[in-house]
């Protein structure tokens, strides 16, 4: 498959209905996941040993009547708080309603109504839909399913903004970091480092921000923090370059709940957070003996979830539904096919799982 631009509404819903909002939305749709609430969910990579502890106290111990007020328009205390995680300034530091906003913002930063964004296929869902809100085009340039990606194709593609995700979502591989250099120093553009998963591979990407003024990288609460509900992303990279970034996203995107809690657990929970990491590692190896026993040959995985290759990924993906286990189905992904991807929890959860994947696929 080559690398290609993709404009039509298959790439990123669509919905012919709407002609009221911009051109470019046309080809866009309301995010539309399965809402229904399943026994055990393990379709969205969060964190399935739940908030950790001192979040949960910073939050009951919130004075309703902070509430009436607003939060600090660029959430300063916590930008302190991930500094001092990161061992970076906080100049460094652009907060957002999950890494979602900061995405999106950065994207609508540095990219004009028709430039390209280089992705990797497959990779992230959104990145494409960010892309054509602000206007511009997504070109998907292929990802080996050994996590190969080629440097080339990115830096011919003329993009201005450049996207890499590592682990990457969908298939749990971390890129290479020859590539990773490669692409970064060649990019005519921005380089935008997705890192949500990072704490589940231990490879931190920061020190590309000391080295490049236009390297990105974003992480997120919602995954290893347990806090997706409360929705906390970051960005780090130069002071110029996020201070682009906040002006995009504009003030008050986090609010006064958020940043507490999200400060107290980069404080106090960064042992639970470890502890639960690392059992994480330990479930999601004895799932993968399990999937191997069954036949089945998931990806390598640096993320909290696996992706595993299966026939009739939308016909499986409904039997363990209907068995109350929810996976994620993708159809037709590049040099992989169908597939379900799996987030890993706690092992009751897991060994129900594995119970509700062989009977699916009987
Ligand atoms: N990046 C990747 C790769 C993700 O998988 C997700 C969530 N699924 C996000 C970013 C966004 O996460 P959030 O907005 O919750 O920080």
């Amino acid at each position: 498959m080559n690398a290609r631009a993709i404009d039509s509404t298959a790439a990123t819903g669509g919905d012919a209905s709407s002609r009221l909002g911009r051109e470019c939305f046309h080809a866009v749709s309301l995010y539309d996941p399965d809402s229904t609430p399943y026994e055990i969910d393990l379709s969205d990579n969060t964190n399935l040993w739940g908030v950790p502890p001192a979040a949960q106290a910073a939050i009951a111990a919130i004075g309703i009547e902070t509430i009436a007020r607003y939060p600090a328009p660029y959430a300063s205390s916590l930008k302190q708080s991930i500094a001092d995680y990161l061992h970076v300034d906080p100049s460094m530091i652009v907060t957002g309603c999950g890494s979602d906003d900061v995405l999106d913002s950065a994207i609508r930063a540095f990219g004009s109504p028709g430039d390209r964004v280089a992705i990797p296929d497959p990779s992230f869902s959104m990145i494409p839909v960010f892309a054509r809100i602000n206007g511009l085009e997504p070109f998907l340039i292929p990802l080996g399913r050994d996590g190969g990606l080629s440097a080339s194709a990115f830096n011919e593609s003329g993009s201005r903004i450049t996207y890499l995700c590592s682990p990457n979502n969908p298939t749990g591989t971390s890129l290479r970091r020859a590539d990773i250099d490669e692409i970064t120093s060649n990019a005519r553009g921005i380089v935008i480092i997705d890192q949500a998963y990072a704490e589940f591979s231990g490879i931190s990407l920061t020190d590309l921000v000391d080295e490049h003024e236009h390297v990105l990288i974003t992480r997120t609460m919602s995954k290893a923090f347990g806090l997706a509900g409360l929705r906390i992303g970051y960005g780090i990279g130069s002071p110029d370059l996020v201070r682009e970034v906040e002006k995009s996203r504009g003030p008050y995107k986090v609010s006064v709940v958020g940043e507490r809690a999200a400060v107290a657990a980069l404080g106090e929970d960064l042992a639970w957070v470890g502890s639960h990491v690392a059992q994480m590692k330990l479930n999601r190896a004895r799932f993968i003996g399990a999937l191997e026993r069954l036949g089945l040959m998931p990806l390598p995985t640096d993320a909290n979830f696996v992706l595993v290759p299966v026939a009739n990924a939308k016909q499986v993906s409904e039997l363990m539904k209907n068995d109350g286990v929810a996976v994620r189905s993708f159809e037709n992904l590049y040099d992989i096919g169908g597939a379900v991807r799996i987030t890993i929890g706690p092992w009751d959860m897991m060994d129900r799982c594995v119970s509700a994947l062989a009977s699916s696929l009987q």
